[in-house]
């Protein structure tokens, strides 16, 4: 692995030792951060060292994006401003029941491609033909969190779970390590209760977390009380779902004895604004949970709900909806923010030593474009990079101490190819042709 010196860079560590930003040098060896230096004081080593001339950027933690299905970008714009339901059922499953395993390989580049390029160095992801997704990220650079999503009624249910545990088997740890498998029940609605006994059995044999939507909607929920008298969350409980790691995505309709569970078995939430929003799901109660001690990361969902997976976006929204709802300002100030976008986010997939600027800590770090006009005057580094900086500011990209991005270019993977491939599929998957 090689050896790289930032030298004189503005960095916002996002390490509550260190808060707020100073200008600095960072020494990367070994896919870790092994030194920080504050000016005056410089980093010299004697070794052989790519120095990079970092004057001109603000360097900050890898967005962790805890909540997706990337190969869905395949249907970015296909079906808008439609109920969740009607979106799903009348055009959703049917694009997705033609997927082909080249598809998801494809859309799933595609998806990296953008994370990356908007400062994304690990994402969740519950999808299927998984072993395509995980090829991706192979070939990519990125650092992923994957899951075959399981589906427990139906005439695959039997075999979901032995394919779940299967990828696991063959994909855990590989690319370097920055291949991470969790197993993915879908969601209590499609997975009764017995099936879902058999993912926890599952879970517990193999110490793995679990990937799950909970309580997205408030039709989920009233469901849920209907069929069994109580609220999804409750009925995970009784189950024995939170003896596990888990990881909830969205959990937008919660109560006070929800969230008191919740912070009881360290449920870590993946909090997806913008999908929430667009889909007219409802906010959810962030201020509440994190009150509660409750761990909360930032996600963008599919890009079929988003429409983009930029985590600027997300954590803006986060910020904002939070104020706003609550009528105060001081809710997620912008030091939050930044972590709920990064060490938070790792915390929540359950990754360690990954999303701060440390010592010690895994190399994943993006570089911000500090010469553009809404980043003058700089006044206060981690406001900026909330209110103000975006996806197109991001110019370096480094995951796990390998540089993936430079000047805004990506180094191996071929950007051109990525995107043609993927509109012509979507063009013949939603029968719309290329504009
Ligand atoms: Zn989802």
């Amino acid at each position: 692995m090689s050896k790289v010196l930032f030298s004189g860079a503005m960095i916002v560590p996002v390490d509550e030792s260190r808060p707020g930003f100073f200008t600095g040098d960072i020494l990367v060896e070994g896919g870790l951060i092994s030194k920080i230096s504050e000016f005056p004081e410089r980093i010299t080593t004697e070794t052989e060292v790519k120095v990079i001339d970092a004057g001109r950027l603000i360097l900050m933690p890898g967005m962790v994006n805890t909540h997706g299905h990337a190969a869905m970008v395949l249907f970015r714009g296909y079906a808008d401003d439609l109920p969740l339901k009607e979106w799903l059922e009348q055009k959703i499953w049917p694009v997705e029941a033609k997927l082909t395993s080249e598809d998801i390989y494809w859309g799933t580049l595609l998806s990296i491609v953008e994370m990356l390029k908007g400062g994304t160095t690990t994402f969740a992801d519950m999808y299927f033909y998984m072993d395509q997704v995980a090829q991706a990220v192979g070939e990519s650079g990125i650092r992923a969190v994957l899951c075959r999503g399981l589906i427990g009624v139906g005439e695959n249910s039997a075999t979901s779970l032995q394919e779940g545990e299967q990828f696991y088997r063959d994909w855990h740890g590989r690319g370097a390590g920055r291949i991470n498998v969790t197993l993915g029940p879908h969601a209590p609605y499609t997975c009764p209760p017995e099936f879902l006994k058999k993912v926890i059995i599952a879970a517990d044999r193999l110490h793995l977390p679990l990937q799950i939507h909970l309580s997205e909607t408030a039709g989920e929920v009233e469901a849920c009380r209907q069929e069994y008298g109580c609220s999804p969350i409750v009925l995970m409980e009784r189950l024995g779902l939170f003896e596990q790691k888990v990881i909830a995505a969205h959990c937008v309709h919660l109560d006070d004895e929800d969230i008191q569970i919740m912070a009881r078995r360290q449920v870590r939430v993946a909090h997806n604004p913008g999908s929430n929003l667009k889909l007219g799901s409802g906010v959810a109660p962030v201020a509440k949970l994190l009150a509660a001690g409750v761990t909360v990361g930032l996600g963008t969902d599919g890009a079929a709900s988003n429409n983009n997976l930029d985590m600027f976006e997300e954590m803006r929204l986060a910020a904002l909806l939070a104020k706003g709802i609550n009528r105060d300002p001081t809710l997620i100030p912008a030091d939050k923010a930044l972590r709920m976008a990064t060490v938070d986010g790792a915390a929540a997939l359950f990754l360690e030593k990954t999303g701060q600027l440390k010592e010690g800590f895994r190399a994943d770090m993006i570089g911000i474009s500090r010469e553009l006009p809404h980043a003058v005057p700089l006044h206060d580094l981690p406001a900026h990079l909330l209110y103000s900086a975006g996806a197109a500011d991001v110019r370096l990209v480094m995951v796990d101490g390998e540089m993936i991005l430079e000047k805004g270019e990506l180094l191996y993977l071929d950007e051109e190819k990525i995107k043609a491939e993927a509109a012509a599929r979507a063009a013949k998957l939603t029968g719309r042709s290329e504009t």
